[in-house]
């Protein structure tokens, strides 16, 4: 339902208040947004309602999102973080260009890589992968605006409103995991799920969880279902997208035991990269009708990824990403064989191999992809989905390798690993000698192992396996829709025209 035209209630302009026009962030303007205003992070046991990036959990995390912001002010790097933006004229980040040509995509590309390159890979939802989504789905805002055009203004206007003010981006699109052998609809409870409880003139009312929101110190939330909707009536309730702030009243994330460490020689990555991940839950929180962009559409909700785009460019987000992990990866157990003398033992150089293998098919998907780019019916030049859908079903099955690698190559010494508190302590003279290497000091030796651990062992190294398997959704669904979606008909067409040779060919023996 949509309620009369052009009404719009006190919430609704509450929302729109906070529109100022800013273009690209820089880390300070991130921060002082995220600690403004009453939000509800729960952490702990902990209520955190304030000043979020001061808290020890989060202050690390938030450092890192604000340093990326910063990079796009870099004089050296300004021109390939950020465009001139079309409507206000102020430099932009450059992930919410609508690509209209190759030239395009391969600007996407050096700046996405740029970002991913800060973590090594490590930091899943930098700002670009939700940017290049939102910018996917107002490129095809005609496709909301079907039933009713406001929905595909309300896209065209979030997205513009997102971009002008650099907004960081966080989504839930997934029910709780409570019973999966059932819909959202047929749970004990059916608000357990997060559902429509009300429809009013100032929006919609929604109440019940989702999971699951990584950054969740993001500035907006956009909220879509992820799992196939059913048409019947049961479901209509839990078909919806929106984007709102993550401060809305009744918003609350409830986020995951920290991985956040505090010493960065003991985890170089855990001490900067943990960007959390968190239950939603909607108590009762009002979506102002602007804010909707679809609602009781089933057709929309199972298709809308699809149909726009988004799901491509979050694809090629996701594997520029993986190339610059890999590339990382390849990094620490290159840097590892020569610390330890083993690079010359065969089986060594074959593991080797086979990570540079993968970071060369990885590579090569990505450049295939922008090469056989096309605009697509939203007249945006959106990169060849076929070899990024290869390519994200393969990393998942293959992200586990690079960390076994890391341990069959490093064996004891990643637990023959002092700490921080070691090192300045006395038994400095025994780690100076014990712990020498080939070709470095015990403290550098030390620094690459720890690195090591924190992808390989650590707490978050194995979040940072899980999040490779899971992000884009779950692997054995994925390759179902693989399956499903790739058109195998040529080449079955081959194998009937081989086996029935005789009858095609001119020439009879
Ligand atoms: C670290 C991390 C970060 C994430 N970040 C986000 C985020 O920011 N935003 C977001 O929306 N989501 C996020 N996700 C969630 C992600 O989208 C889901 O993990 C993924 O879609 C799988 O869903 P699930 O976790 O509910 O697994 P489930 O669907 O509960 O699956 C559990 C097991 O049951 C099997 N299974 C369940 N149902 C079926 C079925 N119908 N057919 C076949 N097999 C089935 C699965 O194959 C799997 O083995 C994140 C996940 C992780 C691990």
């Amino acid at each position: 339902m949509w309620l009369k035209k052009g009404k719009m209630g006190t919430e609704s302009r509450r929302v729109l208040e906070v529109v100022w026009e800013m273009g690209a962030r820089t880390g300070s303007d991130y921060l002082r947004k995220l600690d403004s205003g009453q939000r509800e992070v729960w952490i702990a046991g902990e209520k955190i309602t304030r000043n979020v990036s001061r808290h020890p959990q989060f202050r690390a995390i938030a450092q890192s999102i604000a340093h990326l912001y910063d990079m796009q002010h870099d004089p050296e790097l300004a021109n390939q973080m950020t465009y001139v933006s079309p409507s206000s004229g102020e430099r932009v980040g450059l992930s919410f260009l609508e690509p209209k040509s190759r030239e395009d995509l391969e600007k996407r590309h050096k700046m996405m890589k740029t970002w991913a390159d800060y973590s090594g890979g490590m930091l899943g939802r930098t700002p670009d992968y939700l940017n290049s989504d939102l910018m996917a789905l107002a490129s095809a805002s005609k496709f909301f605006g079907r039933k009713d055009p406001r929905f595909g203004e309300n896209v065209r206007k979030y997205y513009e409103f997102v971009r002008e003010n650099d907004l960081l981006l966080t989504h839930t699109l997934i029910h709780p995991q409570a019973n999966r052998s059932v819909g959202p609809s047929k749970q004990s409870d059916p608000f357990l799920a997060a559902r429509i409880e009300d429809k009013n003139d100032e929006g919609v009312v929604i109440r019940g969880a989702r999971m699951l929101a990584t950054l969740p110190l993001a500035d907006e939330i956009m909220v879509f279902p992820s799992t196939v909707i059913r048409g019947t009536s049961e479901d209509l309730p839990y078909s919806f997208g929106f984007g709102i702030p993550t401060q809305t009243k009744g918003l609350k994330f409830i986020c995951r035991e920290s991985f956040a460490e505090e010493s960065r020689f003991d985890h170089p990555l855990a001490s900067r990269f943990d960007e959390q991940d968190a239950v939603v839950i909607f108590d009762d929180v009002l979506v102002p009708w602007e804010r909707m962009f679809f609602l009781e559409d089933v057709d929309i909700a199972n298709t809308l990824q699809e149909v726009t785009g988004g799901i491509v460019h979050m694809a090629h987000q996701a594997m520029v990403k993986n190339v610059a992990k890999t590339e990382f990866i390849l990094g620490v157990i290159s840097t590892i064989g020569d610390t330890i003398g083993i690079n010359e033992f065969q089986h060594v150089q074959e593991k080797i191999a086979k990570v540079i293998i993968l970071l060369e098919s990885l590579r090569a998907m990505v450049r295939a992809s922008e090469a056989d780019a096309e605009l697509n019916q939203w007249g945006v030049m959106t990169p060849d989905f076929k070899p990024l859908n290869a390519g994200r079903n393969l990393f998942p099955r293959l992200y586990p390798g690079l960390r076994a690698v890391i341990q069959q190559l490093s064996a004891s010494g990643l637990m023959a690993l002092p700490i921080e508190k070691d090192m300045w302590s006395e038994l400095r003279g025994d780690i100076d000698k014990y712990y020498q290497a080939k070709n470095t000091s015990s403290e550098e030796r030390i620094r690459l192992f720890r690195l090591a651990w924190d992808i390989a062992g650590s707490s978050f190294g194995s979040r940072q396996e899980l999040y490779e398997r899971f992000f884009f959704g779950d692997p054995v669904r994925m390759a179902g829709n693989l399956f499903n979606w790739y058109d195998k008909q040529p080449y079955k067409d081959r194998v009937k025209k081989l086996l029935h040779y005789e009858e095609e060919d001119g020439h009879k023996e």
